[in-house]
């Protein structure tokens, strides 16, 4: 009767995933999203932990799951800024769980059943602890890379034959490996399995490592992909059907953000996965002092009124002065006066892919304004205003033809292509790539000087 119970819950957990992701496609549909993968692992938790095999153990279960409460209410509560890391630190989690399972589960075997250690077991084991530790060192990395963390170099740390030592490693992993699956239980296999375990934690650290912090998200997709696969090992070690589905979807989505993301920044995949980019050159001192021209924000609020297209190019500077509900406010404004708003969306724009979205849609802006970064920029010739809040990289046009620049080869929205521009930042600062960007400087650009929250909050007065 429980097993009956357990399998049609791990169908629906199953399913519950599968529409999760589905649903997060949209914007419209991502809350239910959201609410489905909670209920699909929360009905997984349940069922699994009816188990007879299981209950047994359900002080153990209660002292886990209190620990991850414990753990993850304030890893929920960072702000919105800084959830790369906090999603870096749970693959980390997720990997060590898949790691310590596959060693606990070997060394139970090895000590009372070693006949259960069958070939295929461990190679399932050898995959899970190999990608899991691999994925715990390697996130905690990256998350302290995006956190700034002190003793993390953030620039990438390079040495004379990194790859060739980092491929070296792992392929001496998996010899190990491949020697445990052939013999498991010998006097010498405890020794080759922690070994395994040693070399694929420092593997994880030393791939990561020569990554700089601006290709750290896409790093953090892949960590993902890593992690699910991790999870399908051990789908397979613990013969979980749900763990192998949940691992799957988790592994192939991960694969395909690292993909859309690699595209949006106009790196190579293949580069990514084998850890050798991320060099940031130094930004460019030519000795030139450049020109800022300020503007009041009276004087731009009466070009904005005069607009026919206004074309507003939200980034991170938006999401670290939280002005989104006071763009809400200006957009209303504009409407009202019968110009037409667009918001132009960048792929990589604040810190997480989708990052702008989110802010807007909490400020309840209709998603059909909100427009793809290719298909706004067929139209930013014909845009009279278009006014940069807190963006800087996504709008630097070097990265059209600069072949120095950090950021060359990267798709961008082109807001030099408009009437006039108007840029909302606090300072001189560079953005993310830390390098100038001469929208700034150029004929047709106004700079507002001041926090994203308080320019807009000035804009929308004038206007009102
Ligand atoms: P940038 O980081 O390039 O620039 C942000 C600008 O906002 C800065 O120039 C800063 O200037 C300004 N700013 C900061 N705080 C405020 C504030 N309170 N009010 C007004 N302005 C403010 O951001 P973009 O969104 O243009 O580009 C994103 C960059 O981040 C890209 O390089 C991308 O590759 C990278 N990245 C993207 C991730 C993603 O997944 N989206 C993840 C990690 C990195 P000032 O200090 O003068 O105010």
């Amino acid at each position: 009767m429980i097993e009956i119970f357990t399998q049609i819950s791990y169908v629906l957990a199953a399913a519950l995933f599968i529409f999760s992701l589905h649903w997060m496609n949209d914007p419209k549909t991502a809350r239910h999203g959201v609410f489905a993968g909670v209920g699909g692992m929360l009905l997984a938790i349940i069922a699994t932990w009816a188990q007879p095999a299981i209950i047994v153990h359900h002080v153990w279960i209660v002292i886990a799951i209190a620990l991850g409460f414990v753990v993850g209410v304030p890893l929920s509560r960072v702000p919105l800024t800084a959830v790369p890391q906090r999603t870096a630190l749970s693959h980390a989690f997720g990997g060590l769980a898949a790691g310590l399972v596959g060693t606990a589960e070997f060394f139970l075997w090895l000590n009372e059943a070693p006949h259960n250690l069958t070939t295929f077991r461990m190679t399932a084991i050898i995959a899970e602890i190999v990608l899991g530790y691999l994925t715990f060192t390697g996130s905690l990395m990256a998350a302290g890379k995006l956190q700034g963390v002190k003793w993390i170099p953030q620039r990438p740390v390079t040495y004379p034959l990194q790859n060739v030592t980092n491929i070296g490693l792992l392929l001496l992993a998996i010899g190990l490996g491949i020697a445990l699956i052939l013999n498991p239980a010998q006097a010498w296999s405890s020794t080759a399995f922690l070994a395994i375990i040693v070399l694929a934690l420092l593997f994880g650290v030393l791939l990561i490592i020569p990554i700089g912090g601006a290709d750290m998200p896409t790093v953090i997709s892949i960590l993902n992909a890593y992690a699910g696969l991790s999870a399908v090992a051990m789908g397979f070690v613990l013969n979980n059907k749900l763990l192998i589905i949940a691992g799957a979807l988790d592994g192939s989505s991960g694969l395909i953000l690292s993909i859309i993301m690699c595209k949006a920044m106009n790196r190579s995949f293949v580069n990514v996965l084998f850890g050798a980019f991320g060099q940031v050159q130094a930004a460019q001192v030519t000795g030139e002092e450049k020109v800022y021209k300020a503007e009041t924000a009276e004087g731009a609020a009466q070009l904005l009124e005069q607009a026919n297209l206004v074309v507003i190019i939200p980034g991170y500077g938006m999401a670290v002065s939280q002005a989104q509900h006071k763009v809400r406010e200006l957009y209303d404004q504009l409407k009202k006066r019968d110009i037409t708003v667009k918001f132009a969306i960048h792929p990589v724009a604040g810190r997480m892919p989708g990052h702008m979205n989110v802010l807007l849609a909490e400020a309840e802006i209709p998603y059909t304004d909100l427009v793809e970064m290719d298909e706004m920029n067929t139209d930013m010739p014909q845009c009279d205003v278009a006014l940069v809040i807190g963006a800087n990289d996504v709008v630097n046009p070097a990265a059209r033809y600069d072949k120095t620049s950090p950021i060359y080869g990267m798709p961008i929205i082109d807001a030099d292509k408009a009437k006039t521009v108007f840029a909302i930042k606090r300072s001189k600062n560079t953005g993310f790539a830390g390098i100038e960007n001469e929208l700034y400087f150029s004929d047709k650009t106004w700079m507002l000087f001041g926090d994203a929250k308080t320019v807009v909050g000035e804009l929308v007065k004038h206007l009102s």
